[in-house]
């Protein structure tokens, strides 16, 4: 089993009526239902108003994935939160941001650039498929259209990523890098485009392909606890002081 933790700030949807109807059940259960339909995973759900945001060393500590939706409510998340998602990606845990994630305080950390875009409301976004065999776009159609999406368009500010799967191309003429993959330490890291809160994007089936392929493809393949920086002894120093004692 894979265990997945869906986070999500949950503000608009509580506040906004247009947003609340598309998800009725936050976008963190919408995207933890369909998740939660695959049998590989064990799918929990934490939001902002959680003690420690539902991100407590725990919790963490029993995640292997971390998805993460959020928009208006970035500098609400503290420091501390954010800075122990970032040490456990870099211990192994695979973190996968959505859509306004980009400007999320860990998802920020971990490329350490401005992660800035330039973006618009209500356009129709074409999705290409550029990485078929890659393990994220596997099953997925060459390109699948959302009617209604969120303009993101280049440049967006992020070291140049390790695999690009998808472009996102809108008819207002933007493209943008929508599917980008990182390694970050030993664990790997997903930005995907795709999800302003007032359009049913959760919902189509390529989305849903896409994230539960991405969170098999995040899933933890080494973790350890601690990174340090550890004084060694030479081994052969240790190998000649062992041959030493046995002679
Ligand atoms: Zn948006």
């Amino acid at each position: 089993m894979i265990k997945v933790t869906v986070w999500n700030e949950y503000f608009h949807e509580r506040n906004e009526a247009p947003v609340a109807a598309v998800y009725p059940n936050g976008i963190h259960g919408c995207i933890a239902a369909f998740l939660g339909a695959d049998a590989e995973f064990c799918v929990r759900t934490a939001t902002l108003d959680d003690p420690e945001c539902g991100l407590t060393e725990e919790t963490l500590c029993d995640t292997d994935v971390l998805l993460w939706w959020g928009h208006c409510a970035h500098d609400k998340v503290p420091d501390e939160v954010a800075e122990r998602v970032c040490r456990h990606v870099q211990c192994g845990m695979g973190f996968i941001a959505l859509h306004s994630a980009h400007f999320s305080k860990p998802f920020r950390r971990l490329m350490g650039t401005t992660c800035s875009l330039c973006w618009r409301e209500g356009d129709r976004e074409r999705v290409w498929n550029i990485a078929p065999s890659h393990p994220i776009m596997q099953g997925v159609d060459a390109c699948f259209e959302l009617e209604q999406e969120e303009m993101y368009g280049e440049r967006f500010d992020i070291p140049a990523p390790d695999e690009t799967v998808m472009l996102g191309w809108f008819a207002g003429g933007e493209v943008f890098r929508s599917g980008c993959c990182w390694t970050r330490g030993l664990g790997r890291v997903f930005y995907f485009q795709p999800g302003h809160e007032y359009y049913p994007t959760y919902y189509h089936p390529s989305v849903q392909r896409i994230l539960a392929n991405a969170v098999r493809w995040a899933a933890p393949q080494y973790r350890v606890e601690t990174i340090e920086c550890p004084r060694t002894e030479s081994v052969e120093e240790l190998r000649r002081k062992k041959k030493e004692a046995l002679a």
